[in-house]
């Protein structure tokens, strides 16, 4: 327990952020870089458009087949069920029927072909008999322009397609592609530096000396920059030394729009790293009303944005997701969407004393019904990095929501919307 208070918040000396207020000002506070690129349209996924897409042509291009059958006129149904119609040619994907349909006639038509002139209806092949010369006798039920794909029904000519600051995803660069355009423009990705600090830090292959523990914050803010897009620089572990942590913040804010930093901003516990930045930028030591992750430093160094986060595993990652995340978003160009959050029953008893927003780390499940609802392990703790890695989700527990009984609906952020 943190304070014999009955579970009051610690109150500091300063009032606690909440989460959604520091989230605002961080992101408020980014402008996009200034870089642009243009990219052939396939290395342009998951890069940030730099100018919108508008549609120079209608998608489809011309009113076409959605099947396999028989162009007529909707005009000639009845007469296609009794005496059925003559057949006056043939259309394919790629191939156009020249002549027009007229009265008491049909076309062979296959999937994708230019609907011929006159034509204003398709019956698919498996409702049509062919009967002697070749005439064509139509069954079942029809209606007037079935089967038809109308031309811009997708796209129409002069549509903005897709908003400049939208992060590509593989069907935008096929709906690109289905425009004819070949290359997009868009934002330079921006450069993120990022290292540890922390003498009691080891590299992962090396054996431990009495009291070291591994370096893992890197790993996790390596992957998780990596999926965020941007460039990495992985600057490795600083010790905790003045000299060492002023040298690492001078280089890592010359060669990054943005950097990266883990441990060390606890009050009291690294002060020299606080005493650094303030001498070399302008940097604010927030506490925010949140679990884990209290204690962020947020600030620029130089032309950098800088992000000091704090040292506990779980923190390190959830500090990332709730903060760095958006404003790595607007610094890439693309507007930082709000996370998804779905409410939920949970099956086991949750709770929150704790006075601050508690991020649980939470799993998808199912209920004895099959209906989705949510879960999570017994070992919440800052430290226990396993409880990262085995859930699928945060669960949102509001700073006063005390005892929750199982079944009650709760907030969940599931981690597929966090990239
Ligand atoms: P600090 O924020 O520096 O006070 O660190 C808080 C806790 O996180 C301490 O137990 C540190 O040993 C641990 N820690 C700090 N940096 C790392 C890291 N890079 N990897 C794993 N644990 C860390
Ligand atoms: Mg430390």
């Amino acid at each position: 327990m943190k304070s014999g208070n009955q579970g009051l918040p610690v109150q500091g000396p300063t009032p606690l952020l909440p989460v959604a207020e520091a989230r605002r000002r961080i992101v408020d506070s980014v402008s996009p870089v200034t870089g642009r690129e243009r990219l052939a349209l396939r290395d342009g996924l998951g890069r940030v458009l730099a100018e919108a897409i508008v549609s120079p042509l209608q998608v489809p291009a011309f009113d076409n087949s959605a099947m396999d059958g028989y162009a007529l006129r909707a005009a000639d149904l009845a007469l296609a069920a009794t005496d059925g119609l003559a057949l006056a040619g043939r259309a394919l994907a790629g191939a156009p029927h020249e002549g027009a349909v007229g009265p008491g006639q049909c076309v062979r038509i296959m999937t994708g072909a230019v609907l011929p002139a006159g034509a204003d209806t398709v019956v698919m092949q498996e409702q049509a008999e062919v009967l002697a010369e070749g005439r064509i006798r139509l069954t079942g039920e029809h209606r007037a322009g079935e089967n038809v794909r109308r031309a811009g029904e997708d796209v129409e000519r002069g549509q903005t397609v897709l908003e400049s600051g939208r992060r590509l995803t593989p069907a935008d660069i096929a709906v690109i592609a289905s425009l004819g355009i070949a290359e997009v423009q868009v934002h330079r990705r921006p450069r993120v530096a990022f290292f540890s600090t922390g003498d009691e830090l080891c590299a992962p292959g090396q054996p431990l000396q009495p009291g070291q523990i591994y370096d893992s914050n890197r790993y996790a803010l390596s992957g998780m920059l990596r999926r965020a897009g941007v460039e990495c620089l992985d600057l490795g572990v600083v010790p905790d030394r003045r000299e060492a942590v002023e040298q690492a913040f001078r280089d890592a804010a010359t060669m990054a729009d943005a950097v990266i930093t883990s441990g060390g901003v606890s009050v009291g516990e690294a002060d020299f790293v606080k005493e650094t930045l303030e001498r070399l930028g302008q940097v604010d030591f927030w506490r925010i009303r949140m679990k884990p992750g209290k204690p962020l430093a947020f600030g620029r160094v130089g032309d950098a944005l800088f992000f000091g986060l704090p040292g506990n595993p779980v923190s390190t990652m959830v500090t990332f997701y709730q903060f760095v995340q958006p404003a790595l978003q607007a610094l890439a160009g693309a507007p930082p969407t709000p996370p998804l959050r779905l409410r939920l029953p949970t099956r086991v008893p949750l709770r929150n004393r704790s006075g601050r927003t508690d991020f649980q780390r939470g799993r998808l499940c199912h209920d004895d019904q099959g209906r989705p609802c949510v879960t999570m392990d017994r070992q919440q703790g800052s430290h226990i990095l396993t409880s990262m890695s085995q859930a699928d989700c945060f669960i949102v527990l509001p700073p006063d929501a005390g005892e929750i009984p199982a079944g009650t609906e709760v907030e969940v952020e599931p981690f597929a919307g966090l990239i």
